[in-house]
C-alpha cells in the first residue's frame, strides 16, 4: 500500500481527542489548535477541505478521501469555495488524483466548484458519483465529466484500501440525494442532513447544543418529518464514528445519538408559516426565539415568565429599554411590567395602549405598540408595547418574528387571563361575601373562620394573650324610632370608625348582628384590653353635629387557656349583658378565667 503520508495534518492530535477520547477530551476542545486556513485530517485519510466564507452562514464543507490516484473529493463546493478547495487539495494529494467526485445531489453548493476543479486539472479518469436524478440536473453545471451512477453499482464504490457506501435519502432536500459512508473510519458525509447553520467559525460540534443550529435548518429546509425519520432510520444502522455534514460543524461519536434523538421529533416545514421570504437571519432568530416561547409556555404555569423571557429579548435583540404588556377582559385589565416582575397587577391602560386595543393605529414614536387579540373571546384583548429610548421604526424581519410570536403570546395571556380574571372575581365575590356593605367590617359570615385560626395561633402562645369585646349600641332602637332609619344607618357608620380608630391594625372588627360588633384584640393583657375597651367607649360617645349622640356597652373577656370561640363567645355576651343591666354606657371585664383583680369589675358608669 502506498504511503499517503497521512499524520502530517492534525488527525493525530484531533483524532486522539475525537476517537479514542483521552487524555485531552475532558480539558480540551475539539476545535483547539485546529488551523482552518489548512485542510484538516478529521480521521485516517479523511481530510476537511473546506472554507469559512464570511459573514454567510452556509459553510461548505468539502471532505476529501485521500486515496492516491484514486482520491474521493466529496461534495466539491460552491464556485464562491472552488480556489480554497483546490488550494487545500493540493495541500494533501493534488487536485490531479481526484479521480471521484461525489455529489450528493445537485445544488450550486455542491457542484459550482466542478468547472474551477476541471479548468484546473483533475485526475484524467475522473468521474461524477451520482445518482440518475441528480445528474439530470448535474450536466447544466457545463460539467464535461462523466458520470458513475451508484444505483448502477449496488450503492457502493471500491477505493484503494476502503469501501464507501452510499445511503438513499430521496426527497429528504433533493429527489435524488444520498449519503456517503466510509466504512474503514465511520465517518458518515450526510450532505444536508445534520447541516446546520452557524456564524461560528467552528469545525466540530462541542456539546448537543449545536442542535440549535440544525435545528433552524433542517424546519426550513426539510420537507417533511416522515422523510427525516425515514432516512435517520437507515443511518442509524451504521456504525458511525462522526457525521462530517456539509454545512455546520462536524459531530463527533458522542453526540450523534442525542442529536438523532433530537432531530427525531422536529416539525419540519415551518418555513410554509412564513408568509414572505424574510432571509436567513432573521429565520435563524426567529425560529430559537419561537421555540423558546412556546418551551416557556410548555413548561410555565403563568404568564410572567414568558413575559420576563420576551422583555429579556427585546432589550437584548432589539436594544429596547422596557417591554410591558397589557390584557384582560372588559374593563378588568392587568398589566406585566418588570417593576413587578411581570407578576401582573390591574391597572388603566395609557389613551396610546387603549387606542390600539381598541383597533387604532399603532402611534409612531418611542413606543411599538401592537394589538393582541384572545384567540377565543372577543371581550379579552390586549396590547404589547416596546419602549425605546429614541423614536425606532421595527424592520420587516422582525415584524414578521413579532407576528409569529404574537400568535403563541396570546394563547399564553388568554391562559392567564382566564386564570387571573377569575381569581379576581373569586377574591371581589369573597370580599363582598365577608364584608358588611353599610361599614365595610367584616361581617359574621367569616367570624367562625377567623376565631378558629386566631385561636389556634394562641393555643401555641406560652399564655394566652387574646381578648373579645362585644360592643352593643344602647337604646339604639329610639334612634331609629326618634330620627330615621337612615339617621340610624348614619350612626351605626359612626360606631363602627371610632372602634376601627380605638384598635390597632392588627386587632380584627366585626359587624356582628344589628347594631353589635365584635372586636378580636391580640397579644393583650387584661389591663391592655380594658384600656382599649375604655377608649373605645369614650370615643364613640363624641358628640357631633352630624348625629345624635349615642353610647355603648361593652362585655370583655380574656381567653381562658384552650377555651373554645363558643365559650369565649358566650361568656363576652354574658358581660354584656351585665353592663346592660348595671346601667348602659360602661365595660364589664369577665376575667373569670384568669386569676385577675379585675374580675367582675366595671371600668366605667
Ligand atoms: P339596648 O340598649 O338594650 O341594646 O337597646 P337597643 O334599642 O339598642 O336594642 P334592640 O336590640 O332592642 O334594638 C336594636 C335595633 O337596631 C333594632 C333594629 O331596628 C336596629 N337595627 C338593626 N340593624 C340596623 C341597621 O342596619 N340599621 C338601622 N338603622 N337600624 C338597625
Ligand atoms: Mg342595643
Ligand atoms: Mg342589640
Amino acid at each position: 500500500m502506498p504511503d499517503y503520508g497521512y499524520g502530517r495534518g492534525l488527525w493525530g492530535s484531533v483524532g486522539d481527542r475525537l476517537v479514542s477520547g483521552a487524555p485531552f477530551a475532558m480539558t480540551t476542545s475539539l476545535n483547539d489548535g485546529v488551523d482552518l486556513s489548512e485542510a484538516v485530517e478529521i480521521a485516517p485519510r479523511v481530510w476537511w477541505v473546506g472554507t469559512f466564507l464570511e459573514n454567510n452562514r452556509f459553510q461548505c464543507h468539502v471532505y476529501l478521501i485521500e486515496q492516491g490516484d484514486q482520491s474521493v473529493l466529496i461534495g466539491p463546493g460552491s464556485a464562491l469555495t472552488a480556489s480554497e478547495v483546490i488550494r487545500k487539495v493540493d495541500q494533501v494529494v493534488g487536485v490531479d488524483h481526484v479521480r471521484w467526485l461525489v455529489c450528493s445531489h445537485a445544488d450550486p453548493d455542491i457542484i459550482g466548484a466542478l468547472p474551477a476543479l476541471e479548468a484546473h486539472g483533475l485526475h484524467p479518469d475522473a468521474q461524477i458519483v451520482t445518482h440518475w436524478r441528480d445528474e439530470n440536473l448535474i450536466v447544466h453545471s457545463g460539467t464535461r465529466l462523466p458520470f458513475w451512477r451508484i444505483e448502477r453499482h449496488q450503492w457502493r464504490l471500491a477505493l484503494v484500501d476502503r469501501t464507501v457506501r452510499f445511503v438513499f435519502t430521496p426527497y429528504l432536500h433533493f429527489a435524488g440525494a444520498f449519503a456517503t459512508f466510509d466504512e474503514s473510519t465511520g465517518t458518515l458525509f450526510s450532505s444536508d442532513l445534520f447541516g446546520g447553520l452557524d456564524a461560528e467559525r467552528a469545525l466540530y460540534a462541542e456539546s448537543s447544543h449545536y442542535f440549535d443550529a440544525i435545528r433552524s435548518f433542517h424546519e426550513h429546509y426539510m420537507p417533511s418529518r416522515e422523510i427525516l425519520i425515514h432516512a435517520l432510520g437507515l443511518l442509524r444502522k451504521l456504525p458511525l464514528e462522526r457525521i462530517a455534514p456539509q454545512h455546520g460543524q462536524i459531530i463527533p461519536r458522542h453526540l450523534i445519538e442525542p442529536i438523532m434523538d433530537q432531530l427525531e421529533t422536529l416539525e419540519c416545514g415551518i418555513y410554509l408559516l412564513s408568509r414572505e421570504e424574510p432571509g436567513l437571519a432573521f429565520l435563524l432568530g426567529a425560529n430559537r426565539t419561537i421555540h423558546d416561547v412556546v418551551d416557556t409556555l410548555v413548561r410555565e404555569q403563568h404568564f410572567s415568565a414568558v413575559a420576563t423571557f420576551l422583555a429579556d429579548l427585546a432589550v437584548r435583540n432589539l436594544r429596547a429599554q422596557y417591554l410591558e404588556i397589557w390584557a384582560g377582559e372588559g374593563d378588568l385589565m392587568l398589566v406585566f411590567e418588570r417593576a413587578d416582575d411581570f407578576a401582573g397587577h390591574p391597572g388603566v391602560p395609557p389613551d396610546d395602549v387603549r387606542h390600539v386595543i381598541d383597533g387604532g393605529a399603532a402611534p409612531d414614536g418611542t413606543r411599538v405598540i401592537w394589538a393582541l387579540r384572545s384567540p377565543v373571546s372577543e371581550r379579552r384583548s390586549g396590547a404589547a408595547v416596546i419602549g425605546f429610548a429614541t423614536p425606532t421604526e421595527i424592520d420587516e424581519a422582525t415584524h414578521e418574528v413579532i407576528a409569529q410570536i404574537t400568535g403563541l403570546v396570546e394563547v399564553g395571556l388568554e391562559r392567564e387571563v382566564m386564570r387571573r380574571t377569575a381569581e379576581m372575581e373569586r377574591v371581589a365575590w369573597h370580599e363582598r361575601a365577608v364584608h358588611d356593605s353599610l361599614t365595610g367590617l367584616y361581617n359574621r359570615v367569616s367570624l367562625a373562620d377567623v376565631l378558629d385560626r386566631v385561636f389556634t395561633v394562641d393555643d401555641g402562645a406560652t399564655a394566652p394573650r387574646l381578648a373579645v369585646l362585644m360592643v352593643d349600641v344602647d337604646h339604639f332602637k329610639e334612634i331609629n324610632d326618634t330620627f330615621s332609619h337612615a339617621m340610624g344607618d348614619r350612626v351605626l357608620q359612626h360606631v363602627a370608625a371610632a372602634i376601627t380608630q380605638s384598635v390597632r391594625p392588627s386587632d380584627v372588627v366585626f359587624r356582628y348582628g344589628g347594631e353589635e360588633f365584635l372586636v378580636i384584640l391580640n397579644d393583650v393583657d387584661v389591663d391592655d384590653a380594658a384600656g382599649v375597651a375604655e377608649r373605645l367607649r369614650q370615643n364613640v360617645s363624641v358628640p357631633s353635629a352630624q348625629r345624635p349622640t349615642v353610647t355603648v356597652s361593652v362585655g370583655l373577656v380574656l381567653r381562658g387557656r384552650g377555651e373554645t370561640p363558643d365559650a369565649v363567645m358566650a361568656r363576652a355576651d354574658a358581660a354584656l349583658y351585665r353592663a346592660k343591666t348595671a346601667g348602659r354606657d360602661r365595660v364589664v371585664v369577665d376575667a373569670s378565667v384568669e386569676t385577675s383583680p379585675c374580675e367582675g369589675t366595671a371600668l366605667a358608669t
